[in-house]
């Protein structure tokens, strides 16, 4: 049957190790003594092939799997391809889940997303919301195939008893994060606007919609080191929400990042971009109670993924 705490010679295979969270989780359970981590590139394994990635799990066999990988994006990239968003995740998270199963993973950890929860959730929005409302409409492609993804590893545990497990991360940053404007989350973007602004000493920088939507941002470390502690320690499949319990307004965080860049110019917000949900924050009261909180406030890691952002761009 199903071992349960991850062992640290364990085969894991971190799908999605070149994204965002994938790359943050594989980095924290190298440095936690997990010596047996596999990976593979989009050109080695496409995850969207059923017959690749069954061939991948059947000749690799890995004991546990993190699924990191994912198609991700901003509000206008959610927005302009949901057909993208819908097919392939669908694609990714059915493949490696039903192969997970096949081949005998003794445990899955599946990644989620806030954006799962109903537009009108009550705040902090706890896990018990799911399913109780309508979906932002921006996202709902997205989050319709998170909530497939959650419905089949929940499935597979009450159908065959396996020990697949769902965390529902908040929005990311950190090292490694997508910086490009037209398909990236706010933070790398505004990061990005405000770093450039200063640079070339222009006099303001555009923000997207209104300024006054709410959101709660967690910094990637902190997301992996969740991730791991869920790994180490979880065996419901009932979802975990992964937050740092504070949400921000948008206009707060661009003068926040403002502030750290020193940049003194002037904020224009644009209403012909969409403000999306006007409020996303979650509850990670069962996620405390099992023992684990977040450590890197949103100063500090706003201030290292600037010094990342501009160390990265001298090459
Ligand atoms: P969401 O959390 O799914 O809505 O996705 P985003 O992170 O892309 O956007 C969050 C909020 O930030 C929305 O209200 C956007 O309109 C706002 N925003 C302000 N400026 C920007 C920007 O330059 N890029 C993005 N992506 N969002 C921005």
């Amino acid at each position: 049957m199903i071992a349960s705490a991850v062992q640290n010679s364990d085969l894991i295979f971190v799908a999605g190790h070149r994204g965002l969270a994938g790359g943050a989780i594989a980095r924290e359970l190298a440095s936690g003594g997990y010596t047996n981590i596999i990976t593979q590139t989009r050109s080695q394994l496409d995850l969207r092939e059923r017959d690749a990635v069954r061939r991948f799990f059947s000749e690799t066999r890995p004991g546990v799997v993190v699924l990191a990988a994912a198609k991700v994006g901003g509000i206008k990239a959610n927005n302009d391809f949901p057909v993208e968003f819908l097919l392939e995740n669908l694609k990714i998270q059915n493949n490696v889940i039903e192969a997970a199963r096949d081949f005998e993973v003794g445990k899955l950890l599946f990644l989620g997303s806030s954006c799962i929860y109903p537009k009108f959730a009550a705040q902090p929005i706890e896990e018990s919301s799911l399913l109780t409302g309508s979906l932002e409409p921006t996202n709902e492609a997205y989050a319709i195939a998170k909530i497939a993804g959650i419905e089949l590893c929940q499935a597979y545990s009450r159908q065959y008893g396996c020990n697949f497990i769902s965390a529902m991360p908040t929005n990311l940053y950190g090292p490694g994060d997508n910086f490009d404007l037209a398909s990236s989350h706010v933070l790398p973007a505004l990061l990005r606007k405000i770093y450039e602004a200063k640079l070339h000493g222009a006099s303001e920088v555009s923000v997207w919609g209104s300024g006054t939507p709410r959101r709660e941002f967690l910094h990637v470390e902190d997301l992996a080191g969740a991730c791991r502690f869920l790994l180490e320690h979880y065996n419901s499949p009932e979802v975990v929400n992964v937050g740092c319990g504070e949400d921000v307004s948008i206009r707060e965080l661009a003068e926040l990042i403002c502030e750290v860049a020193g940049f003194s110019g002037k904020l224009v917000f644009d209403p012909s971009k969409p403000d999306g949900t006007p409020r996303k924050l979650l509850s990670i009261e069962r996620l405390k109670k099992l023992g684990w909180a977040p450590r890197i406030g949103l100063r500090e890691g706003i201030s290292r993924t600037y010094d990342w952002y501009r160390d990265s761009l001298k090459g």
